[in-house]
C-alpha cells in the first residue's frame, strides 16, 4: 500500500491539496523561532520549547524534554515514534486535555497553555475531536446518540443534533447505519462512528492516537480512506501510529524518541531523496 496522493505530485513546487498550501521545513521553523509571538491564524497548532514532566513520588519522569511544532490548517500528520517517547502525551497537550510545565501552546493564533481548566475545556469542546484506539462507544445507544452525545452536553436543541450527528455519519458512509447499536456493527463501522462523534462539533483538528491499533489491517485501510477523505475536504489531522504503512497516509512524519523530535520528513523531502 502507498499514499495516496504521492504519485499525483509531478514536480517539486509546493505541495497543496485543494487550495490549501502544505508549510514547508522553512515556514515551520520561523513560526516556532518566534517566542512569545502570536503566529497568524493559519497555523492551526503551534508550540513552542514544551516540556510536560511527571512527579512520581520524588522520581520525575521527563516525557517531553521541549517540543517545537508548527502545523498549518489543512495539513495530515503522523507522529510516530517507540512506546514510551511521549507521544500520547504530546496528543493530550494539544487536545487541551492536559497543560505542560514549560512552553508555549497556541491554538488558532490562541494561547491555550496559559488558560484555566474551565477555559481549557470551552477550547477543546470548540476546536478538538478526539479518536482513540478503542472506540469508547455507549453499547445500549445507537450509532445517531453516540454522535449526538457532544452536542447533547453542548445544549444543542434536539432537532438540530438529529440534523447534524446524521449529516456527521453520512460523511463518514454510515448513513445506512443510524440506528445500529456498536454490537450491530464491525470493528471498522464502530470506529467510523467514533470519527463522526469527533467531527460533530467541526473541530478545527481532528486528533487520532493509534487509531487503527486495534484493527486488522483490511479495516485500517477503511478507516485510512475516510482520514484521506476527511483531509481532502479540509479537516486538519494528526494521528499517531507506530505502524509505517499507516504513517503512509499522512503528509508528513514526525518521530520521537525519549520525550524529543528526532526526525521529521515530508512526502516533498521523500520524493526529493528519491530522485536523488
Ligand atoms: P507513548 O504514547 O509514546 O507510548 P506516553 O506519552 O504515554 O508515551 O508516555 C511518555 C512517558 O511518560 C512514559 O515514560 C510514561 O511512563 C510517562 N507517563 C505518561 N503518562 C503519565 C502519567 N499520567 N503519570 C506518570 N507518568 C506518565
Ligand atoms: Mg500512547
Amino acid at each position: 500500500m502507498t499514499a495516496h496522493t504521492t504519485g499525483e505530485r509531478a514536480d517539486d513546487t509546493l505541495a497543496t491539496t485543494g487550495e490549501h498550501s502544505l508549510s514547508t521545513t522553512a515556514e515551520r521553523k520561523a513560526v516556532v523561532e518566534l517566542s512569545g509571538q502570536a503566529p497568524d491564524k493559519d497555523w492551526v497548532i503551534v508550540t513552542r520549547g514544551l516540556k510536560r514532566e511527571y512527579d512520581m513520588g520524588g522520581e520525575i519522569v521527563r516525557a517531553l524534554r521541549g517540543v517545537d511544532i508548527a502545523i498549518r490548517r489543512n495539513e495530515y500528520v503522523a507522529i510516530m515514534g517507540p512506546s514510551g517517547s511521549g507521544k500520547s502525551t504530546l496528543m493530550n497537550l494539544i487536545g487541551c486535555l492536559d497543560t505542560p510545565n514549560e512552553g508555549e501552546y497556541w491554538l488558532n493564533g490562541q494561547l491555550v497553555s496559559r488558560m484555566s481548566d474551565d477555559a481549557l475545556a470551552r477550547v477543546r469542546n470548540k476546536e478538538i475531536g478526539f479518536v482513540f484506539q478503542t472506540f469508547n462507544l455507549l453499547p445500549r445507544s445507537t450509532a445517531l446518540q453516540n454522535v449526538e452525545l457532544p452536542l447533547v452536553y453542548a445544549g444543542v436543541p434536539s432537532a438540530e443534533r438529529k440534523r447534524r450527528a446524521s449529516a456527521a455519519l453520512e460523511k463518514v458512509q454510515l448513513g445506512e447505519r443510524m440506528y445500529h447499536k456498536p454490537n450491530e456493527l464491525s470493528g471498522g463501522q464502530r470506529q467510523r462512528v467514533a470519527i463522526a462523534r469527533a467531527l460533530v462539533n467541526e473541530p478545527s483538528i481532528l486528533l487520532a492516537d493509534e487509531p487503527t491499533g486495534n484493527l486488522d489491517s483490511q479495516t485500517s485501510e477503511e478507516i485510512m480512506r475516510v482520514f484521506a477523505g476527511l483531509s481532502t475536504q479540509g479537516q486538519t489531522v494528526v494521528m499517531v501510529t507506530h505502524e509505517p504503512d499507516i504513517a503512509a497516509w499522512a503528509h508528513r512524519r514526525i518521530v520521537f524518541r525519549d520525550g524529543r523530535i528526532i526526525d521529521e520528513m515530508t512526502e516533498l523531502d521523500e520524493l526529493a531523496e528519491g530522485r536523488a
